[in-house]
């Protein structure tokens, strides 16, 4: 089926055109640099941003994949979670494209569709698989079965996101948002094992209550306690930096690839902004070869937020029987990972 996706849960206004898993066109357009001063994404502010990209985001991504909107068979929107009023730009948005070119509309789950990116790489992909979703706005590790009947939530943050607490810590050593490529940038030339920061919730214990939840408060507090305790003799902000780095790196690899274990699944997918940091690439490659896990990473423009994903995902619903959503749903900020696909009509 062709569809167009349209996604709205934080800053990236997306849309994107998928014939079933062939990515035809990815618009992007983000409104991060209205955030900047503010160090971090002002909910009102994406909001507006998306009600003013949403248009030319759809010309240009039709125009982009060479075809016509009346050639559509179904518009696809993530519902939640995210922000509550930038995902309600794109429900409405989508409501309207649906209704006006009377076509079937897929409301789906964000963190999903960030699953849902995989498809679109052209390379064959299998099920089940662990998935590590890192970004600015969550942390997740999920188990997924099967794309449209069954994914499972196994862990999530506690407090800050793992790119949240990017930013927060570039925040503290005086680096511009958003934080992790200033940290990344400057973390080349540091020594990762200069200071042991602490790894949260990831103990043998801490995991073997079989929740796999992450917290990075106190890996924030430790950094800043750091600084402020080696301010008067000078912080090498590069060490800093880099073991900061290291402990982030370090907790959300051994988590997912415990999670891979315990469930006996051999592979990891892994998506989100922060998968833009090498490190982390590194270390995910490196240490999953060592366990025989296979590892997949998606184009970064796959990665972070895109209407491309939340396009494949319905695609994906559409294939497997599932019938189109009713126009009676809403944004869900909380939206749990258990309902892939909401307002699903009897
Ligand atoms: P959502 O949470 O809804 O997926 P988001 O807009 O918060 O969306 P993304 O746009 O996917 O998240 O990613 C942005 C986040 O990724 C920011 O927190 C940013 O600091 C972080 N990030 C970007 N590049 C890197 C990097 N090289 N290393 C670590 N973090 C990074
Ligand atoms: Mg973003
Ligand atoms: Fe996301």
């Amino acid at each position: 089926p062709l569809v167009l996706g349209i996604e709205t849960s934080c800053d990236e206004t997306g849309i994107g055109i998928v014939r079933g898993r062939t990515l035809l066109s990815n618009t992007i357009a983000s409104s991060m640099d209205e955030h900047a001063r503010y160090g971090g994404v002002v909910p009102e502010v994406a909001a507006r941003a998306h009600l003013e990209a949403l248009q030319p985001a759809i010309e240009a991504a039709v125009a982009d994949a060479g075809i016509r909107l009346e050639d559509l068979d179904a518009v696809a929107v993530t519902s939640g979670p995210g922000l509550a009023g930038a995902l309600m730009v794109g429900v409405g948005a989508a409501k309207a494209l649906a209704v006006s070119l009377d076509k079937p509309l897929y409301a789906v789950n964000h963190l999903v569709g960030h699953i849902a990116a995989d498809l679109l790489t052209g390379e064959e992909v299998e099920y089940p698989t662990v998935a590590l979703l890192v970004s600015g706005g969550h942390t997740s590790l999920l188990l997924v079965r099967d794309l449209v009947s069954d994914v499972e939530m196994l862990g999530e943050t506690m407090d800050d996101a793992a790119g949240e607490a990017f930013d927060k810590i570039a925040r503290i050593l005086g680096l511009p948002y958003p934080g992790g490529p200033e940290i990344d940038r400057v973390a080349a030339t540091g020594n990762p094992e200069a200071i042991r920061f602490p790894r949260g919730l990831s103990r043998a214990s801490d995991m073997a209550t079989r929740r796999y939840d992450f917290s990075f408060s106190g890996l924030k507090t430790a950094v800043a306690r750091w600084v402020e305790q080696h301010e008067a003799d000078g912080v090498d902000i590069a060490d800093v930096a880099a073991s900061f780095r290291e402990a982030v790196v370090d907790v959300l690899v051994t988590k997912a690839l415990d999670a891979c274990a315990r469930h006996d699944v051999p592979r990891l997918l892994l998506g989100g902004g922060v998968i833009a940091n090498r490190r982390l690439r590194d270390v995910a490659l490196e240490r999953a070869a060592a366990a025989g896990v296979a590892v997949r990473i998606p184009p970064l423009s796959l990665c972070t937020d895109n209407g491309a994903m939340i396009a494949a995902l319905a695609s994906e619903l559409i294939r497997g029987g599932r019938p189109a959503s009713t126009l009676d749903f809403g944004a869900d900020s909380t939206l749990p990972v258990t309902e892939i696909q909401v307002a699903v009509s009897a």
